[in-house]
Order: structure tokens, then sequence, then C-alpha cells
């Protein structure tokens, strides 16, 4: 079958451009490797999973309709919550007549002659499409666990990543977990309450502030409602794609300590990543940054009762802020209980899982279960994991062997008529994910119907714009502490994988500008060409 639009995954993003592009008229296919929608919402079912961004903010605002009738019910939605939004969605728009479900992309080739892209799946079939959109997400990579002698444990595993969906029961088991990322510090504190013994291996620890989450609040629900439109404006022009940071513009060097604390502890109550707003330089001036770092490190003396276990548990390797910052309940807390124990794994590295558990440099832990929560190849892992090939068979994989090159993280040079969303070069993880998937998705469909009208059929990065953008995103990210960082966002978390800041920290509110003065001026640093392979007028929608 031949069709306009070829889409690699059904998460958020896949659902609203199949949704978006179909209303436009043109003929569509989503692949989705698992068996329903919702991406990194339908994988990641760990217990404790939630939005870190809340809930009002984390949603479509691409349909009044949705927004009227859909209501969260917490502050920060839980994963099932999400899960139900996310099947809501695909109920109310149909969305699953155009998904190919428990079909993983293997390849995807743009072949030249024909100006089409050949998609190859692991089912064996392959369609044609004149465009391929990746909204394969940023976090849908697994990091598989390398430990020695993984394959001999007897017990049960889990990957917080790919948890089963019938959930799992520890009563009365002794656990170990790896890792102490996002994931793990949400299903820490739940796990605990279950099992007989937790154990946690933490190589690096992390700056997690209390999410402070509850039903929510009646009041904002009503202020949101209210002036949900303007809510909306304000999301897109602001730094990170949600209100909640609400950037300070004092430098935290220029209060006095006592005035420092006060906002500090203004911000820890709020709860989430307003303590990320609390200063203007927090994540640009070493000094500035060492004040969050000695607060939050107060915090953690104040809440673990046992001086130790509070020393091992506070960051001291990097800048606050400079990791994604985790939002947790209850999670500092948790080490307090009589059946939590913390291993420093970076003084005793792990060595190996054993048969009945694991081994460190300095003793042997027996377990019944071993949790793996130890992140993803982020990025460009998901990617880089089909085989990408562009003009003459230009692998994606030998392009960005030294990181990835796009221009404003949605196309390609070499690749025609492959758009990334919310890809490397774009703030994308920085930001409120589903903002800046609306704002890629409309960006692409906008183009897309540029080129029908006007009868063109190739769109490409032109590869001086690509250089120049790529230049100024690894400028802006040297003009922070992030790069100081062993992070995802680096990519240091991955043996082998290149060092380089993946995302654009310029803000989603100047990159849509940007990104829409670039449409303005008939798709500026990008090459359109060749009327006469133009899109065909789609048939209308099926
Ligand atoms: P992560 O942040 O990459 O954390 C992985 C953890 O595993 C780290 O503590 C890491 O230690 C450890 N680890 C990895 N390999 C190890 C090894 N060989 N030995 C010992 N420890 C090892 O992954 P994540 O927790 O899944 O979170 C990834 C991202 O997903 C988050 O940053 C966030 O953006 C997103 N996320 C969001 C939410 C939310 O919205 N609420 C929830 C979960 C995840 P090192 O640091 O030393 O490498």
């Amino acid at each position: 079958m031949d069709l306009d639009v070829v889409v690699v995954g059904a998460g958020f993003a896949g659902m609203y451009l199949l949704h978006k592009l179909r209303g436009l008229g043109f003929s569509v296919r989503v692949y989705e490797t698992g068996d329903g929608v919702g991406g990194t919402w339908y994988w990641n079912r760990y217990p404790g999973a939630r939005v870190d961004i809340e809930s009002q903010e984390y949603s479509y605002s691409f349909s009044d309709e949705l927004e009227d009738e859909w209501q969260w019910s917490e502050r920060y939605a839980t994963q099932p919550e999400l899960l139900r939004y996310a099947n809501h969605v695909a109920d109310r728009f149909d969305l699953r007549r155009d998904i190919r479900f428990e079909t993983r992309v293997t390849a995807a080739r743009y072949d030249e002659a024909a100006n089409r892209w050949t998609v190859t799946t692991d089912r064996g079939d392959t369609v044609s499409a004149r465009f391929c959109v990746m909204a394969t997400g940023c976090l849908s990579a697994i990091k598989e666990p390398d430990f020695p002698g993984r394959e001999s444990f007897r017990g049960r595993t889990y990957q917080t990543s790919r948890w089963p969906p019938g959930g799992v029961d520890f009563t009365g088991l002794t656990v170990g977990l790896i890792g102490t990322g996002s994931s793990a510090i949400q299903s820490i504190p739940v796990i605990a309450e279950q099992a007989a013994h937790l154990t946690i291996f933490q190589r690096t620890p992390n700056f997690s502030v209390p999410a402070h989450n509850g039903p929510l609040d009646p009041d904002a629900i009503a202020a949101w409602k209210a002036d949900r439109p303007e809510y909306r404006r304000r999301q897109r022009a602001s730094q990170g794609g949600f209100l909640t940071s609400d950037p300070n513009p004092l430098s935290a060097l220029e209060v006095d300590e006592a005035t420092r604390r006060r906002v500090f502890e203004e911000r820890w109550a709020r709860g989430g990543f307003a303590i990320g707003g609390a200063f203007s330089d927090l994540v640009t001036s070493p000094e500035a940054n060492a004040t969050a770092t000695a607060f939050v490190a107060d915090k953690i003396r104040e809440i673990v009762e046992d001086p130790r276990t509070a020393d091992i548990l506070t960051p001291k390797t990097y800048p606050f802020g400079t990791k994604r910052l985790c939002v947790d309940t209850a999670y500092y807390a948790t080490f307090n209980r009589p059946n939590v124990t913390l291993v420093d794994a970076a003084a005793t590295p792990i060595e190996a899982i054993t048969p009945t558990g694991l081994r460190t440099s300095e003793r042997a832990f027996d377990f019944d279960v071993i949790v793996y929560a130890i992140g993803f190849d982020a990025m460009t892992g998901p990617l880089l994991r089909i085989d990408v090939r562009g003009r003459g068979g230009l692998a994606l994989r030998d392009l960005w062997a030294e990181g990835p090159k796009s221009y404003l993280g949605l196309m390609i040079a070499g690749f025609p008529n492959l758009f990334t969303v919310t890809g490397p070069s774009s703030p994308s993880v920085l930001s409120n994910m589903i903002v800046s998937i609306e704002q890629h998705v409309d960006w692409i469909s906008d183009c897309l119907s540029h080129m029908r009208d006007r009868r063109l059929g190739v769109i490409e990065a032109a590869a001086p714009a690509q250089e120049a953008w790529v230049a100024h995103v690894n400028e802006s990210a040297a003009a922070t502490l992030f790069p100081q960082a062993n992070s995802w966002y680096m990519g240091a978390n991955i043996p082998g994988k290149p060092r380089v800041f993946m995302p654009y920290i310029g803000g989603v509110g100047p990159y849509r500008e940007k990104c829409d003065d670039v449409a303005a001026k008939g798709y500026e640093g990008f090459v359109l060409s060749d009327a006469s392979r133009q899109i065909e007028r789609p048939t209308p929608s099926q």
C-alpha cells in the first residue's frame, strides 16, 4: 500500500500526528511495538509511576472538547490514569483503525528514484510512504542490564521500563533494586511498603524534590478552566512548556542568605519543579548553583535519620539541576524504614549477579527479586535502533557516530522527507513533552500542507543550516553547567556513546518562534523541490 505518511510510534506524538494528518486528508499509517497506545505510559507501569509535570499542564491542548470532557483526579496523574487518558483519546478520535499494533519498525530506507520511504517491520511486511515521521519517543530504548552473571539469577527479575501489566506483589519478598533515577525514586517508597526487605544499590545520588501530590485542588481546576487559553498561551511561550517552575528573575547571589533560604523553602513547599525556577542563575553560575545544592543537602539531612545514609544520598559530584530533577513522594523518608537498606554502589560496586542475588566488591546479598531501574539509551537510541538510511544508502548510525546532527531537531540533511518529533537538537526532554510534541506535530502538518498546496514533493534540511543550528545548540549548552554532569542528556549513561548534550536548552518559547519564523520565510534552511514528484492530491479521509 502506498501512503502519504508512515508514522513510527503510537505514543502521545504518534497519536496526535495521526489525528492531525488524517484530518488534513493525508493517508497515514502508524506502527507501534506495544499492543496499545500511550508510549511511555504504556511501558512504564512500575509501582508509583506518575508524571512529574502537573496533570492539567501535561495534557493535549489541540481539542477544546477533549479538554472540556477530561478531568484529572490528582495533581500528578498516575500511570494508570495517564494510560486511560491515552486510550480515551484513541477512542474519541477513532485512532486505532490506522495503527498496526505489536509491530516494530526495524528499517526505514529512502528510495531516491521514487522519492519514497520504504519501511520494514519485524513482521516482515514493508510499506511505502512519501513521508516518514519518527514519533519514537526519547526514553523508549531501554538500557539492558549487562551485569556479569545476569542470566544465572534464579529469582525473578523486573525492569521498571518493561513492567508487567498485571503488576507485581512484593509482599514478604526480599528485593534488590539497582538504580536511583526518577523511575527508582518513584518506585522505591511503594515497593518498600510491601517488601519484607528492600536493598537499594545507588551508584550516583540524584537530587529529588517532593511532589506534594494529592487530589487536584478544586480551586486549581476552576482557575485552569476559567483561563485555559491564557494558560496554554503562556505554556507555549515559556522556557520549559509548563508554568509551575514560575521563573524568578533574581540571581541567587543578589539576595542575602535569609532571603535565599526563604525562597528555596517556599519553592520546596510548593513542590515539583518549582524549585528549579527559584533563581535565574541556578544552572549557569557555579556559586548560585552551590546554594541550591546546599539547600537540598540540608533537607536530606533533616529527613534522613541516619547521618551516614543521608551523606550517601547527598549528590556531590555534579551541579544541582544538571541531571533531570526527580519529583518524589516520601523518597528520602523511606530510608528511615527498618526494612530499607542503602548500598553505596560507587564505593562498593556491583561485581556480578549471582544465582541467589548479587555480589558487590564488599559482600554478597541474597534476594527473591531483582529490580533494574537503570534507564534508557535516551534520545538517539530509539532512532538508531532502527536501520534508517537516507540518500545514497547513508546510514543514520554512521552520520551520528560522533553525536546527533539535526536541523531544529526536525529534519536531518541527507534524509529527505523524514521528520523527527522532539528529536535531538530540540527542547524535547527539557520541556513538558506534550507541549513540545504538539508544536512539532503542528509544524510538520503545516509543512506537508504547504508542500501539497505548492505541488512540492521533497523537503530536506540544508547542510549549512543544520551545521549552524547544531553549533547554536552546542553553544547554548556550553553556556550552562549541564555539560558537567554525567547525565543521559549527555549520553554519559551509555558506555561508548558520544558525549554530546543532546536537547536544545534555548527554551520552548524562543524555539517555537524560531520554527515559526523559518516556516514564514518559506522554510528557510530547508530545500524544497521537485514539482514532478509532488504529493498526490489525497483522497478524502477514509
Ligand atoms: P536514569 O535516570 O538514567 O537512572 C538510571 C539509574 O540506574 C541511575 O541511578 C544509574 O546510576 C543507575 N545505573 C545504570 N546502570 C547502572 C549500573 N551498571 N550499575 C549501577 N547503577 C546503574 O533512568 P530512569 O530512572 O528510568 O529515568 C530516566 C528519565 O525518564 C528521567 O530522568 C525522566 O526524564 C524520565 N522519567 C520521568 C518520570 C516522570 O515523569 N515522573 C519517571 C521516570 C522517568 P548512574 O547515575 O551512576 O549512572
